[in-house]
């Protein structure tokens, strides 16, 4: 038995190795891809409830591999992290979603989002002058600050005390803070004292559970409430069905994300954007 474990030990660590191995060999290839177009970025409409009318986006990176296709963000964005290139790539999101925002205002006028939301990785809170950085892109872009949403993760903010001062600075600029994957974390409710946050992404754990009458659904209910009392505006995430939806409305939810509304589109199709049969 004793060997046994051993040489699972040993394979789990080759399967490590070759995992990181990977990763580099990714890394490297998102390096050359920078600046091409490989890159591109879609937007998922953030809706309001009970109508499921446009309130706002949020950018979603897309990778086309030369050889392997379509990497999921869920693959490359870690890699990024993990070898520090998510720093110029998050910059070019950024950039790109503030170019993109600017644009459907100039285009659609009132009937642009009324939000771009960036999801901005720890990595990227930590390095020094990014709030710098936010505010020469508003700048270049024309984006006014109060349209753009910075979504970060619990963790990110907990990674230090430079990522809350850089946090901060954001929001002094006039723009809003969301918290992504809100419950999924350790601490999440003794970081709305600390954090100025604007708004809570209820992750799609919570909502998958309240028609499920899985255990969460107190929890999904208790966070509306939460929201409500420190004026937090709460968007509930992966809304896939209409009755998930009605109950979030029933529960007081007002915003919504998920595929039952929408899934991530080209930027050229969301002036096209119209709320389904069913709405809620
Ligand atoms: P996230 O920020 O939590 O984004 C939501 C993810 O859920 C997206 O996956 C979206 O396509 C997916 N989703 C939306 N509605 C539904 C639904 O109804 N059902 C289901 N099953 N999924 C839904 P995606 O685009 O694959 O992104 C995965 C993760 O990669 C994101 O999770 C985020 O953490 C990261 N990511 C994506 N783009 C960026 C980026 O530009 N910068 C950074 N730092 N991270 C990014
Ligand atoms: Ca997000
Ligand atoms: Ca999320
Ligand atoms: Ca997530």
């Amino acid at each position: 038995a004793k060997g046994q474990g051993k040489g699972r030990q040993v394979g789990y660590t080759a399967e490590l190795d070759q995992r990181t191995a990977e990763q580099s060999r990714l890394a490297a290839d998102l390096r050359t891809s920078l600046g091409t177009d490989q890159l591109h970025l879609l937007y998922q409409p953030i809706v309001s409830m009970p109508g499921g009318e446009l309130y706002g986006v949020e950018a979603l990176a897309r990778w086309n591999h030369p050889d392997r296709g379509p990497v999921s963000p869920g693959v490359f964005i870690p890699a990024a992290e993990r070898t520090g290139l998510i720093v110029p790539l998050g910059a070019w999101i950024l950039e790109e979603a503030c170019r993109q925002g600017a644009a459907w205002l100039y285009e659609l006028g009132d009937a642009s989002p009324r939000t771009v939301t960036v999801n901005v990785s720890a990595r990227q809170l930590r390095e020094a002058g990014f709030a710098h950085e936010v505010d020469a892109v508003l700048r270049r872009t024309g984006l006014p600050a109060h349209v753009l949403t910075v979504e970060i993760t619990e963790t990110a903010v907990f990674d230090g005390g430079a990522a809350l001062a850089e946090l901060k600075a954001i929001a002094a600029l006039g723009v809003n803070i969301a918290l992504d994957d809100f419950g999924t974390g350790h601490s999440s409710l003794s970081l709305l004292r600390t954090c100025p946050a604007d708004i809570l992404k209820v992750d799609k754990s919570f909502v998958d559970d309240i028609t499920e009458g899985g255990q969460h659904a107190v929890v999904t209910a208790a966070l509306i409430q939460i929201c409500d009392g420190l004026r937090l505006r709460a968007v509930a995430e992966g809304v896939e069905t209409a009755e998930q939806a009605a109950e979030l409305h029933r529960l007081g939810y007002r915003y919504a994300q998920g595929y039952h509304y929408a899934r991530p589109l080209p930027a050229e199709r969301i002036p096209a954007y119209r709320p389904p049969l069913t709405v809620a």
